[in-house]
Formats: structure tokens, sequence, C-alpha cells
């Protein structure tokens, strides 16, 4: 065991376009990194200054299997979903959204953002579920900004969303041991976080630059840290953000197509044929 966790390697998050145009830094899936169990997907939305009229998101589409997490820094993104299910999240809130068995939802920008124009940026986190819990009735946890926990060390402050940090509890239950914890951290401040090294750990850096392990690590990366201790540690280089994403993984084989996450090619063509069929719902509201 190291004293603290060492980096495996850091990659860069490059620029894709997804839905019906949204600019984002995939840290992955992409050619460096196609999953880390038991995340499937982190995107960095924007951060865009948008224009009226510009802004872009993602319609009606389908998920079953895993969890959605949007957790948004600034914009208004507005969520319908086939079970009539429907919200505005704002800056700071964070959705986490179980789809389980399946739905149909839309994720789209609020219509003041699309009228007036206004900054954008935020994370979409895909969690996979095990097996036991793929087909569970779909759940959301919503929280605004005023109810994440929030926890403070010299020139740190800690968003806890789920997990724990500094003693303070996330916001939120998870199926598996999960932490999901938002620095904002002072020039050359320094945290070390207790991350118990049977869960995989990452880092993604928002803003400014990280040192970690005595490597550097600039924005829009992804730090991929090894398990070899309990504790993370790191200090800020400039004004920095970021996200310290850590989860016990799942083990079990991943059959993923699109929208879906199961874990054998039957199960994803039944997800496909329960779509196709309906059995997921269909949004029907006028906008
Ligand atoms: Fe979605």
């Amino acid at each position: 065991m190291a004293t603290h966790r060492t980096l495996n390697r850091a990659i860069p998050a490059p620029l894709v376009s997804d839905g019906d145009g949204v600019q984002i830094h995939r840290a992955f899936p992409n050619h460096d990194l196609s999953e880390f169990d038991p995340f499937l997907l982190l995107d960095h939305m924007g951060p865009m200054d948008l224009k009226p009229g510009e802004a872009k998101g993602f319609p009606d589409h389908p998920h079953r299997g895993f969890e959605t997490v949007t957790y948004l820094l600034s914009g208004e993104f507005e969520h319908r979903d086939s079970f009539g299910h429907h919200g505005v999240l704002k800056a700071g809130d964070v959705q986490w959204m179980t789809a389980g068995s399946g739905l149909v939802h839309s994720e789209v920008p609020s219509r003041n953002l699309v009228q007036n124009g206004g900054k954008l940026e935020g994370f979409q986190l895909w969690v996979n579920l095990p097996k036991r819990d793929k087909m569970k009735a779909p759940r959301y946890q919503e929280r605004d900004a005023a109810h994440i926990p929030t926890a403070t060390g010299e020139g740190v402050e800690i968003k806890v969303i789920a997990g724990d940090s500094l003693g303070v509890n996330g916001a939120v239950e998870t199926h598996i041991p999960i932490q999901y914890l938002h620095f904002k951290m002072a020039d050359g401040a320094k945290h070390i976080q207790e991350v118990p090294h049977s869960l995989n750990s990452m880092i993604y850096v928002i803003s400014g630059g990280l040192m970690l392990g005595g490597g550097f690590i600039p924005k829009y990366h992804l730090a991929v840290l090894n398990n070899d201790a309990d504790t993370v540690e790191f200090t800020a280089s400039g004004e920095t953000q970021i996200l310290l994403l850590s989860a016990e993984p799942i083990h079990e084989p991943v059959a993923r197509y699109g929208p879906f996450v199961m874990n054998t090619k039957e199960e994803l063509a039944q997800a496909f044929e329960d779509y196709r069929a309906g059995r997921m719902g269909t949004i029907s509201v006028s906008r």
C-alpha cells in the first residue's frame, strides 16, 4: 500500500457534440477509456455562453439498467419523463435518476435559457446498477442547491452529493457505496480525502489544475487513481474545481448499447423490444 493513492493515468476529455448539438467534454467513454466500473460515462456539458436561440438539449430517449446523475453548475435544464415526472434543474441542483426497468425522458434547456441565452455548464454521470437492481422501478432523488450538504476545510469547499467528506454525509442514497464530491479550492489549498481502496476512484478537473502524486492534471482532464491506499491527497494549482468520483466496482458482465446497459445481449434485445413496443411509455405533453 502507498501512503496516498497514486495516479494511474490522466486522460483528456475531448470536445464532442451529442443530443441536438450540445457541446460536451466527454471524459469517457472514448478511445482512452471505455468504462470505469461501475461508472459508464462522464460528460462535462459546456461551459458555454449561449446566445438567444442557441441552447440545445437531449430530446426524448429511453434508458434502462443504470442511473443518470445530472449536476448543473450554471444554467437551467428541464426534465420530463414517460411517467409524468417533470422538473427544472437550476445551478447547483442535482438529479439522481435511477432508470431501472426503463423510461423515456427528455432533458432540454429551460425556455428561459433558450429565449434569453446565458451560461450553461453541468455534468452527467452514468452509474451502472448491479444485476439485482437493474429492473427496479424508476426513482428520482432531486436535491436543490440549498439541500446539498457542504463540508469546509482550509481553502476548500466540498459539495457532498453522495458519500461523505470531513464527516459530512451526502444528499442521496445509492445502491452501492459511491462518493460524488465537488471541490472548490483556493490556489495552493491541499486536501486529503478518505477513499477506501476497494473503491474505484477518479478525479475530473473542471477548472484550474491539480497536483497529485507529483503529477499535474490540467482542466478538462480525468485522473484515474490506483487502488493502492485509502486516501487521496491533492493540491490546487490556481483556483480549481474538481469532481472526485469513487464507487465500489460491480464486477458483472456489461452488455451496453446506446441508452441501455444490461448484463447480456438477450437482455439488451429485450430492452429494445420493450422500448419499441412502448412499454417504457412515451412523453405526451405539448411544450
Ligand atoms: Fe437521458
